[in-house]
């Protein structure tokens, strides 16, 4: 923490909360919110690895209590398990969370899904891109069809990445291109391609930057 800690986690939350004023409002349809500090280690009452504010969740609850939706989903691609998000939203029945996670690593989840709502997928160390796709297309994909979000949400975190050394899952800028792809296709169908990504982990700039670059492409139909 540093004395502008405090100022930067507010506004990391509240670009989650203003992205999802401007895509329900109809003013965009995507959103990327390029904040520091993550949000997903942040759990109901404990701020946790880096995170302070779970700014992914503020913005599902936002949608959920203050706009009034019904079903929002929740996807999560960083290398970490997003507990903070699982802590707060997996007894919200109006939540579907899919996620990857490299098994072995920070925070150590023990797991298990806690709910049908729930799929939290851990993958071994060096799983590598077929692993990574054979989850989404197994497992993401099939229940976001039988969910039919009305908005979807990413945890966009980029340390899955092969050169980044905080995970091993040794993923590549093509995947996350290829997995947006997947998420906008999905959102096109159910929710008028309507998505809002924010930033989580991703530690080496040059992977990160071009990760993020590919992420975003997708996301503004520039792909
Ligand atoms: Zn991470």
């Amino acid at each position: 923490m540093n004395p502008f800690t405090v100022t930067a986690a507010l506004r990391a939350a509240g670009a989650a909360v203003q992205a999802t004023d401007l895509v329900l409002g109809g003013e965009v349809s995507a959103a990327f919110c390029a904040v520091r500090p993550p949000g997903h280690h942040a759990e109901y009452r404990n701020a946790m690895g880096f995170c302070f504010f779970n700014n992914v969740a503020v913005g599902v609850r936002h949608a959920l209590d203050v706009h009034g939706l019904e079903r929002v989903a929740l996807i999560d691609f960083d290398v970490h398990h997003g507990n903070g998000s699982e802590d707060i939203l997996r007894d919200d029945e109006r939540v579907l969370m899919c996620s990857i996670y490299e098994k072995g690593l920070y925070p150590f989840p023990d797991g298990d899904d806690k709910r049908p709502g729930m799929v939290n997928v851990g993958l071994p160390s060096r799983s590598g891109s077929e692993a990574f796709r054979e989850v989404v297309t197994q497992r993401w994909l099939p229940a976001l069809e039988a969910f039919r979000p009305q908005l979807i949400y990413i945890s966009a975190g980029f340390d899955a990445h092969r050169d980044d050394d905080m995970g091993n899952l040794a993923l590549l800028e093509s995947d996350y291109e290829w997995v947006t792809q997947q998420l906008m296709a999905v959102a096109r169908r159910h929710c008028q391609g309507r998505v809002i990504s924010c930033l989580e982990g991703g530690y080496v700039l040059s992977p990160l930057a071009r990760s993020a670059g590919a992420h975003v492409k997708v996301l503004i139909g520039a792909d």
